[in-house]
């Protein structure tokens, strides 16, 4: 298979810096090496601070429109080639064509977004109370922003912090996961094509993420930490950030409930509860992970969720025609029949639906019935195409279970109609809830968790205030 010409270095001050350390990228729908990349060490990982933190003065000083423009063309460049995006997404990460190319396009979005936000950077101007003075309250830029990334959204999770980054204007150092580094390098490569300035973007590859992280984040020279992955590392750094009191952002682990109510038409529920759980294979952080369906139409939601599952052509991403492409790797797809085994164990009866090929990191999806709420998928972040179905009587029943987790990102509700649905949607514990549809993610909405699943928001307008740093000047005038 012809791989793009993708970057395989680091990217430091503007170059593409070769290490020794080489690491290898492979494609999970074959086993076969698709590149060698660089694999940092700590201390080519702080080079790449020192780069970004030589940038950060000139360009903190460039004017919103310079900065907004240089995302614009970001934006264009990436709209333009799209499907080499796609294609990289695919091969280096396994999921099926249409989801790649619909990451992209959304990954693309951030960069459109945020060149319209930078120019609406908004402070405040008011009379104290007592009148003895004005407050004046401006937002800078944070200075250098550490960013890690997962392997299951390789282009939109960078895109989704660089944007708003380098709109407020913080230089960054970006540390893609060790899967999927290709796709970073490119988006990289984008922005340098779009005109930013050398240093303001870097990209640090390794097999080393730990000594690198902490490395970094000691360095005094970083000013911001923005994680996306899971509550287990989520917390690890957390701990390392509270060391200097750093701004931590952090979009973390899920567990989302899907719900579906007593009255609801249930083929509309199916239609989106397979996007809920089937995006991205079902390795998505929003992946409706336990689902808890009325006893009145439990049956009839689990017959038409297997025979929609079932319709799923399961092969290489890369096949155009396959609508389930491969799990990032043997070591997730295992993961996940471990934890149907484990089920198993517990009595619930699972359904494989269809064949997968032999060989590859491809998984058939699975409808698990007879599941109680407690046991180990209802506990567990899936990560992969398995629905386990738990049968409820009473609404408030749904809820309790519905919010019995240490997690809190999205929880889907489908319901007879949006009134019914919004009136159990205000009771759920989760940052974001999707009310009789199946996705809800959006770059110009705030999008991130409560509880255990993060610390801030991604997107909207609250995104750009992940980078910036309020100061009030009291003034008598
Ligand atoms: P992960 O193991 O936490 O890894 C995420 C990133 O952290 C990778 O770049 C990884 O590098 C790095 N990392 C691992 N150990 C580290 C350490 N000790 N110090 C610093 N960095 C470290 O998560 P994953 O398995 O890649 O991704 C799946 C998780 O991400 C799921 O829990 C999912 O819910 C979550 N997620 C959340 C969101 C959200 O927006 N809330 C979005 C997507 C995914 P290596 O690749 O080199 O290990």
């Amino acid at each position: 298979m012809a791989i793009l010409q993708a970057r395989r270095e680091l990217l430091i001050g503007g170059e593409w810096v070769r290490t020794t350390g080489r690491l290898e990228v492979h494609d999970p729908a074959t086993g076969e090496v698709l590149a060698d990349i660089a694999d940092a060490t700590a201390q080519e990982a702080l080079q790449a601070v020192g780069a970004a933190h030589d940038a950060f003065g000139s360009w903190s000083q460039t004017s919103a429109r310079q900065r907004a423009e240089i995302l614009r063309r970001s934006f264009e460049i990436m709209t333009a080639e799209i499907e080499d995006c796609a294609r990289l997404i695919c091969l280096e990460n396994g999921k099926a064509w249409g989801d790649a190319l619909g990451e992209a396009t959304y990954a693309a979005e951030f960069f459109r977004w945020f060149s319209e936000e930078a120019c609406r950077i908004a402070g405040d101007f008011r009379y104290a109370p007592n009148g003895d003075k004005t407050i004046i309250v401006d937002h800078r830029p944070m200075g250098v922003a550490y960013m890690i990334t997962p392997w299951n959204f390789p282009a939109a999770m960078a895109t989704r912090k660089l944007a708003p980054a380098l709109a407020a204007g913080c230089t960054a150092v970006l540390k893609p996961a060790a899967e999927t580094p290709l796709t970073a390098l490119w988006v990289a490569d984008v922005v340098q094509r779009a005109g930013a300035p050398a240093g303001v973007v870097n990209v640090v590859t390794t097999s080393q993420a730990g000594p690198v992280s902490e490395a970094v984040l000691a360095d005094p020279r970083t000013a911001t930490l923005s994680f996306t992955g899971s509550t287990y590392v989520g917390k690890l750094l957390l701990g390392q950030t509270a060391r200097r009191v750093l701004p931590s952002s952090m979009e973390l682990g899920g567990n989302a409930p899907l719900i579906v109510l007593e009255g609801t038409d249930v083929g509309r529920a199916v239609e989106g509860a397979m996007v809920a759980k089937m995006r991205n294979g079902g390795s998505a952080c929003t992946a409706a992970n336990r689902m808890y369906v009325h006893e009145s139409v439990a049956e009839n939601f689990s017959e038409q969720l297997q025979t929609a599952l079932a319709s799923l052509r399961i092969g290489p991403g890369i096949d155009r025609t396959n609508d389930l492409g491969a799990m990032v790797s043997l070591k997730e797809r295992d993961k996940v029949l471990d934890l149907v085994a484990a089920a198993e164990g517990e009595g619930a009866q699972a359904v494989a639906v269809s064949q997968a090929p032999v060989s590859g990191a491809f998984l058939a999806p699975r409808v698990v019935r007879g599941v109680e709420h407690g046991s180990v998928l209802t506990r567990s972040e899936i990560f992969g195409p398995v629905a386990p179905i738990v049968t409820f009587s009473d609404t408030d029943e749904a809820v309790r279970m519905a919010n019995d987790t240490e997690y809190g990102l999205i929880s889907y509700v489908f319901a007879r109609d949006n009134g019914q649905g919004i009136e159990v949607a205000r009771r759920l514990e989760s940052g974001m809830v999707a009310v009789n549809r199946g996705v809800a993610s959006d770059p110009a909405a705030p999008f991130g968790g409560m509880k255990e699943s993060g610390l801030g928001r991604e997107g909207g307008f609250a995104g750009i205030h992940e980078f910036l740093e309020t100061q009030y000047f009291a003034v008598d005038l």
